[in-house]
């Protein structure tokens, strides 16, 4: 096998993420192996689950080729995160109506995604192991990732107005 030229645009570049852009020891999957082992820990402690659904949206609005390939799965995290960090509806569990609402068959055109995803990321909170300062980061990262979409929050209202709110 010859080696690997890189390639534009196929995300892999040893080093760094293809998603949120850092630089870390297995580029995009040790990126995803740091996310999985911290999911892990939200189920095992309540005091870091407090920001669960927070964390997943953030994580995955800056890794949009992995989890918001269709316009459905785009709207479940930008809409579950504005709801979050915009309207204050719990950060462990997010919206069970826009759960409701995208169930089922519904189509959803997905919109370009903005170049930049937010100057934090993952690389900039994964090393917190005590769960106040883990929830405070957390906040700060969705806030930074939310503004970041700052192009995409007329269609999030729009589609949380479809979903009914809480
Ligand atoms: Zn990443």
């Amino acid at each position: 096998m010859g080696p690997v030229l890189a390639g534009g645009g196929s995300g892999m570049t040893e080093g760094r993420c293809g998603g949120c852009g850092r630089v870390v020891e297995g580029g995009t999957e040790g990126c995803q192996a740091r996310y999985e082992a911290l999911l892990a820990r939200d189920y095992e402690e309540p005091a870091f689950f407090a920001v669960h659904r927070m964390f997943v949206d953030t994580y995955s609005l800056q890794h949009p080729e992995r989890y918001c390939r269709s316009g459905k799965s785009l709207a479940a995290h930008l809409v579950g995160l504005g709801m979050i960090v915009e309207d204050g509806l719990p950060a462990a569990v997010g919206s069970p109506a826009l759960r409701n609402w995208l169930d089922g068959t519904r189509e959803l055109d997905k919109p370009p995604l903005p170049e930049a995803l937010g100057e934090i990321t993952l690389g900039d909170v994964e090393a917190i192991d005590e769960a106040g300062a883990w929830r405070v980061a957390v906040q700060a990262w969705a806030v930074s990732t939310w503004q970041a979409y700052a192009d995409l929050h007329p269609l999030a209202r729009r589609w949380a107005a479809e979903a009914g709110g809480g």
